[in-house]
């Protein structure tokens, strides 16, 4: 993927307003086409390699400029014909021009070039991909604005919090999307308004809903700025009524002047407090404030993958580093001796606690801290597992946690990765440390319409 910072220039060679030529030959990690002059990018929105474009220049940077698409002098076979325009724009779905197929394709590329870059030689298999790359997420945050007068939900323009109304989010769960609107035109009707964030008053700030993918158990949360709900009752009868897989509906605060979304504080209006869903023939829990994947069928596929080569037998320890609300340590741990999880985030390991008890399964540990330090810590201590699992955020491992690592000498060293720049950087420390790359990469489609991608890795040691 593209990267604007590399190369230095001491004068852009276009200018704003100009028009310029140029075929696209790559996409940024916002799903833009690069157009180079002299080597220096444009990026370009709704332009797909091999394309030729006259683009115009929007707007120019030190080192990059923006332009936008005059005219397509030369189609790509891989462009989708009726794209949705609203997808694109917002970010949504940056990569929606795409035909499926070539999106796989890119992504495998993608984590090739990356591991080439680092002078690795490895095999990365063919993406795998989703059978419906649309309608797939399970959970919609989504901003609510006062607009023309009129409270809308949507999503912001690209780069800022001005609201572009939206009813069909192209990759959420139609039903993820209906409860939003059906919420959005209860609060239209008892004239409740939408928070402001330049005067700082109204009411409403987002709406998220979420649903069980295999429990079609449905939770919508109403937040605000505001301590109250106003008409809390009537909102909660009127989205009975026309919700019926409603399970749990909730009042979230959050009168913070910030970015997050979610509050601390939650007040359960109707129903449960928690929804519940399936992961791999497990129960989870899942509440307001819950980290759940998104993409429960291809989370399925990864987990699954990644165990499988694991290949694990019923005496074997694990480790699961960065193990969340411990999808990956419950899933396991039916086929092992015992598993450890290791996570940073406190709520995550009271949710990870709290599903294993749920599930009845007793022969795992979660402990909530930094994972390169308790690595050290139990590499200092001793600990043999015989399976190591990561699957770290986008900034990848630290030394520190790779050396741990190496010193437990594990057979096998899965690692799952969001990022494959990350990726393929700490691999080269990885296999520096004394382990070789065991088969191909896998990569797989968790987030298709995205320039996401994840991949399964697996290291052994040299023999
Ligand atoms: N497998 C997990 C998701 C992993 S996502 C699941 O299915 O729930 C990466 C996780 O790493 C997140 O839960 C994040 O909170 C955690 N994390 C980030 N930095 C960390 C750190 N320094 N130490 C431990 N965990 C960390």
């Amino acid at each position: 993927m593209a990267k604007a910072n590399r190369v230095y220039y001491t004068k852009a060679p276009v200018t704003k307003n100009q028009e310029i030529e140029g075929e696209v030959v790559d996409i940024t990690y916002q799903g833009m086409g690069v157009v180079k002059i002299e080597n220096f990018p444009i990026f370009v929105s709704d332009a797909i390699p091999g394309e030729v474009v006259k683009v115009g220049i929007t707007k120019v940077q030190k080192n990059f400029a923006f332009g936008r698409v005059v005219t397509r002098l030369k189609e790509s076979p891989n462009r989708v014909k009726e794209v949705d325009q609203v997808a694109i724009t917002t970010g949504i779905a940056p990569l929606a021009n795409l035909k499926y197929e070539a999106q796989l394709a890119f992504k495998q590329q993608q984590v090739e070039q990356l591991f080439k870059k680092v002078n690795l030689d490895v095999t990365v298999n063919p993406t795998i991909g989703m059978e419906n790359p649309t309608e797939y997420r399970n959970k919609a945050q989504v901003p609510v604005q006062e607009v023309n007068g009129r409270l809308e939900t949507g999503f912001y323009r690209r780069g800022s919090h001005h609201l572009v109304p939206v009813e069909h989010f192209y990759i959420q769960d139609p039903k993820v999307d209906e409860a939003v609107t059906i919420t959005r035109d209860i609060l239209r009707e008892l004239n409740i308004s939408a928070y402001n964030e330049e005067t700082k008053r109204g009411v409403v700030r987002h709406i998220m809903a979420r649903r069980g993918f295999y429990s079609h158990e449905l939770m919508v949360v109403i937040v605000t700025n505001t301590k109250r709900l106003p008409e809390a009752e009537t909102i909660a009868e009127k989205l009975r009524a026309k919700l019926p897989e409603l399970k749990s509906f909730i009042h979230n605060i959050n009168n913070h002047d910030t970015n997050v979304i979610m509050g601390q504080w939650n007040e359960t209006i109707w129903g449960a407090d928690e929804i519940h869903d399936q992961l791999m023939n497990k129960d989870f829990v899942i509440g307001p404030n819950s980290f759940y994947q998104v993409n429960p069928q291809t989370t399925a596929k990864l987990y699954t993958l990644a165990a499988e080569k694991a290949e694990l037998s019923s005496t074997d320890l694990v480790v699961d580093a960065y193990s969340g609300i411990g999808t990956i340590t419950l899933s396991v741990a039916d086929q092992v001796q015992k598993v450890y999880g290791v996570e940073v985030v406190e709520e995550a390991v009271e949710d990870a606690e709290k599903n294993a008890r749920h599930n009845q399964i007793k022969n795992v540990e979660f402990i909530k801290a930094d994972a390169p330090e308790q690595m050290m810590k139990w590499a200092a201590e001793g600990l043999k597992p015989n399976v190591v699992f990561v699957d770290p955020p986008r900034k990848g491992l630290t030394s520190e946690l790779i050396q741990a690592v190496s010193a437990m000498n594990p057979e096998t060293f899965v690692y799952i990765s969001c990022n494959p720049a990350t990726l393929a950087r700490d691999a080269v420390e990885i296999i520096a440390e004394g382990f070789e790359i065991d088969g191909p990469v896998q990569p797989l489609d968790q987030f298709p319409q995205t320039t996401h991608v994840e991949t399964v890795t697996v290291f052994k040691k040299q023999a």
